[in-house]
């Protein structure tokens, strides 16, 4: 047995077989030209070729709406390529006859496909080589993407080990069969390890040792509260794993008795006691954990778990499911809040010396309003379903709430130009991340229905603490005396513009901290949908 400790970033005890990222040295790996097994490589290209037909006609899809049907008719000119019978009997006969990879089979093909198209007379088809170059390295970039679908097929319980996971990579994982995460990086204000509390599942970071491929299907016993993981755990660390999880299950039973119960504290004080989602999948925790409402739907997670951007209509099917299951409780979605660690490689991001104070979240929706646009239609849409709520991220200034605002409006009147539903009095509010909209929040108070504090960033940026910085960790506190200050001008500017104030950082829950909240006269708190219930039972505890 080998013990390691890391620090602890998501609570619970998970025992399963390990299941190492891959390294990515390794996966260049997948570039060798021959293979034992063509009859596997066959399975890999048919794969590739369906995900990259299925691409195209999504682009050919946004191309139509944004641009036109002549632009539009270029991808649908490549899907059919992709299919073109000689094209793919030359990649399978690679393939079948020759033993090559996918890869190399789809290299080749591409390549003496192109040069016969090359030699011809007719200028037409000459020009065809360069979209037979295209689409081949389309398929090609599939075959070899880099740590995207190492873990989304799983069929058993497994505890995943990386050196770190993006966000982008983590809400891709198939969450049923995930039990727990182990990184050698990260820190535990990371949107990593975020997730992992949204998930409820318990999570370690920045341990003293990467566990390796090496370690692929051994056991592992993980304590998500002390931050210690068990490598081929003896009988002695199972057996107390053992209690450790019949204690946790008899103490959710125990929260169990909260289920219906007000939020309020003993002197009468009621406090709304919301949960933070990443999509819609998280609702039946947010259900089972009895929240009162969504206190924050991180909607840049739809974004991440693709290859491209959504659709409007896919927005609003997520948005109205999510809104339709509350039935009725608050639902409030904050709009992109895309870049600094959450990246997607199909918005281009610029590369950036200090991406957490750089082009995101807001900025990047005021500038490209076309995507903000989707979003605000789709959001507006799903608010005739339920009670939909809309919150926009990293405020700095009253200039961008207003423009915010405005964008929203053209949404509304366009909406209903076409006659379609929605609320017109969508409640809208802004998030309280930045020192510089706390400052100011008398002001912009004056602009919105609501505040919700965002101790995360505000942490980050008050005290100049990188939140990704395992090593600073200790100093990222939501306690320091700034940071208290700044919730509490916030909730004081809130008040006597008349507007409700909450905090949906991950301070909401630290049960140090709720009292000072509360004391504050917050009206709100939300929090990972497992913290909902011993909350409660905090708040009741209080006069
Ligand atoms: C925050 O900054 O506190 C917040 C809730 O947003 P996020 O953690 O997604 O940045
Ligand atoms: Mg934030």
């Amino acid at each position: 047995m080998i013990i390691l400790k890391g620090k602890a970033a998501s609570a619970g005890i998970a025992v399963a077989p390990i299941l190492a990222k891959p390294d990515e040295d390794d996966e260049d790996r997948v570039s060798l030209l021959t293979s034992l097994n063509p009859e596997a490589e066959l399975v890999r290209f048919r794969q590739a070729q369906e995900k990259v037909i299925a691409h195209l006609g999504q682009l050919a899809e946004k191309t139509r709406r944004e641009i036109g049907d002549e632009e539009a008719g270029i991808f649908e000119t490549h899907q059919m390529m992709v299919q073109d019978p000689d094209y793919v009997d030359m990649i399978e006969t690679l393939m079948l006859q020759n033993h090559l990879t996918a890869e190399g089979a789809v290299e080749r093909a591409g390549e003496q496909f192109a040069a016969m198209l090359e030699s011809m007379d007719d200028d037409y088809m000459k020009a065809r080589a360069t979209d037979v170059r295209d689409i081949s390295s389309q398929i090609l970039k599939v075959l070899m993407a880099k740590n995207s679908d190492w873990a989304s097929h799983l069929h058993q319980p497994v505890i995943i080990c990386a050196d770190d996971l993006t966000p982008s990579e983590t809400v891709q994982l198939d969450k049923k069969y995930i039990m727990g995460f182990v990184t050698s990086g990260g820190s535990a204000n990371s949107h990593t390890a975020i997730l992992a509390r949204t998930m409820g599942i318990p999570a370690i970071v920045h341990t003293d040792k990467l566990i390796g491929e090496d370690w692929n299907g051994k056991l592992a016993a993980i304590d998500g509260l002390t931050g210690t993981v068990y490598l081929d755990p003896d009988e002695q660390v199972l057996s107390v794993m053992k209690d450790k999880i019949q204690a946790e299950e008899e103490g959710k039973e125990n929260l169990n008795a909260f289920k219906g119960l007000e939020t309020v504290t003993k002197s009468g004080h009621r406090i709304a006691l919301y949960a933070n989602i990443g999509q819609e999948g998280d609702m039946p925790l947010v259900l089972s954990n009895d929240a009162e409402g969504v206190g924050l739907f991180r909607s840049e997670f739809l974004y991440l778990r693709r290859d491209d951007f959504p659709t409007e209509e896919e927005l609003f099917q997520a948005y109205r499911a999510g809104a339709e299951a509350l039935q009725g409780r608050k639902m409030i979605i904050r709009t992109l809040d895309i870049g600094a660690d959450k990246r997607v490689g199909y918005f281009h991001l610029p590369e950036e010396e200090n991406p957490a104070m750089g082009y995101r979240a807001i900025r990047i929706c005021l500038r490209q309003p076309e995507i903000f646009n989707t979003q605000l239609r789709a959001i507006l849409r799903a608010s005739a379903y339920g009670n939909v709520v809309v919150m926009f991220p990293m405020i700095i200034s009253l200039e961008e709430v207003r423009a915010a605002k405005k964008r929203l409006n053209e949404a509304k009147a366009k909406l209903a130009e076409e006659g379609i539903r929605f609320n017109p009095d969508l409640e809208v509010g802004i998030m309280i991340e930045t020192p510089a909209s706390a400052v100011i929040s008398d002001e912009l108070a004056q602009e919105v229905d609501f505040f919700s504090i965002g101790t995360n960033d505000l942490v980050q940026y008050t005290l100049a603490v990188d939140r990704q910085n395992a090593m600073l960790e200790e100093m990222a506190k939501a306690g320091h005396p700034a940071v208290l200050r700044l919730i509490r001008k916030t909730i004081r500017a809130g008040h006597d513009a008349g507007i409700w104030v909450g905090i949906c950082g991950e301070a909401a829950a630290d049960p140090d901290l709720i009292p000072i909240f509360v004391d504050m006269g917050v009206d709100e708190l939300s929090m990972s949908s497992s913290k909902v219930l011993q909350t409660r039972k905090l708040i009741r505890s209080l006069t």
